[in-house]
């Protein structure tokens, strides 16, 4: 295990994307830990208010707001991206690497210009290759399969383009980098409807909102697997990669591999209905296979997360329930 150094709180932390579904788990989790909190995003967190000391509605696509946002900052954990689901990774390539690029080549400078000890970089499952991830039986990804590289067409390629500059200014300016490569992150407070939302709080909305019987849609052949990590462990893995002295990226996800159609019925059981899938090959489902290894992981952070898919689900499949109850699209439960 790497050593954990600097365990006490710095007195003052920056999250970017703090208004997005990790970032906003993220404040909260910071200010539990007793940190002075600077949280900056486009807008206002969707489902509750920021727990962050303060936050400021930043376009961190232009540079004087990087500069802003990172002065008096003794930690940046940079999570503002252009980003959704697989339907609008697929369709957004250009507006996707164009902002994300922009937001994060000047993040890093702001950060080294304004001092920040360390820089903290949510990469992606998306840098793997296409070529090791065409069965849905697939082995585990190590973080060094990155190479050859085949990224994810557009999203993938600027997280990987990213990683490498996180590593350049380690070796260029000695800014202490850490980066993260998460798998599937999901549970309460995220997306769930509009076009961004990612498989796990579709399926949890489309099962919310049918009757016991009734038949969903799901994209592709439902046989493509996935591993998904919860929120609270993300967010644990992040603060400890963060404390820890490891500068290489680490995958952050499960090894629990399970097909589109068995995620539909996980959600299906907790929500006590019976469910049937039409499945529309037209609809873009990615990779046919994805896991993560996390033998990296446990070495450096000798830590894994522990929440079980069906309690996790259990968790995001309820809060959904509640929100589609406020917004009056299902009637309130007795
Ligand atoms: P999210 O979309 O909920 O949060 C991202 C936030 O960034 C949004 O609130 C958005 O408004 C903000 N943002 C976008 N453009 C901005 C700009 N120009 N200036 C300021 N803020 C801007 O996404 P998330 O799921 O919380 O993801 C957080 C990070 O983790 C992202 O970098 C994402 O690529 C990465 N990631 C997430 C997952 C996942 O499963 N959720 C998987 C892999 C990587």
């Amino acid at each position: 295990m790497h050593s954990t150094n600097g365990q006490r709180p710095t007195s003052r932390v920056l999250v970017t994307g703090a208004g997005g579904f990790i970032g906003h788990h993220l404040v909260k989790s910071l200010k539990a830990r007793g940190y002075w909190v600077r949280g900056v995003d486009l807008k206002q967190p969707e489902y509750e208010a920021s727990s962050a000391d303060e936050f400021l509605e930043l376009d961190l696509r232009r540079w004087e707001n990087t500069l802003q946002a990172t002065s008096e900052i003794d930690e940046v954990y940079n999570l503002a991206a252009n980003m959704g689901g697989i339907g609008f990774i697929e369709s957004h390539k250009a507006e996707i690497m164009r902002d994300s690029a922009l937001i994060n080549l000047h993040m890093i400078e702001a950060a080294r210009l304004n001092r920040a000890s360390r820089f903290l970089f949510s990469s992606s499952a998306c840098v793997y290759p296409g070529y090791l991830q065409q069965s849905t039986d697939v082995t585990p990804l190590k973080e060094e399969d990155a190479y050859p590289a085949d990224a994810e067409d557009g999203y993938g390629w600027e997280k990987l383009f990213m990683e490498r500059q996180c590593r350049h200014y380690w070796e260029d300016y000695g800014l202490e980098t850490r980066v993260v490569r998460f798998h599937n992150i999901y549970g309460e407070l995220g997306t769930y409807d509009g076009g961004r939302e990612k498989s796990p709080a579709a399926i949890c909305r489309k099962i919310a909102l049918a009757d016991d019987g009734d038949t969903i849609e799901v994209w592709g052949d439902g046989h493509q697997t996935r591993s998904y990590c919860y929120v609270g462990d993300c967010v644990e893995g992040i603060y400890r990669l963060m404390r820890s002295d490891y500068r290489e990226p680490l995958n952050l996800g499960t090894d629990r591999l399970v097909t589109i159609n068995q995620l539909v019925d996980v959600v299906a059981d907790i929500a006590g209905k019976r469910i049937s899938k039409r499945h529309d090959l037209t609809k873009p489902q990615g990779v046919r296979g994805r896991n993560s290894d996390n033998s990296k992981l446990r070495e450096v952070l000798g830590w894994e997360p522990s929440v079980s898919l069906e309690s996790g689900l259990e968790r995001t499949y309820r809060w959904i329930q509640a929100e589609l109850e406020k917004a009056g699209r299902l009637p309130l439960a007795a």
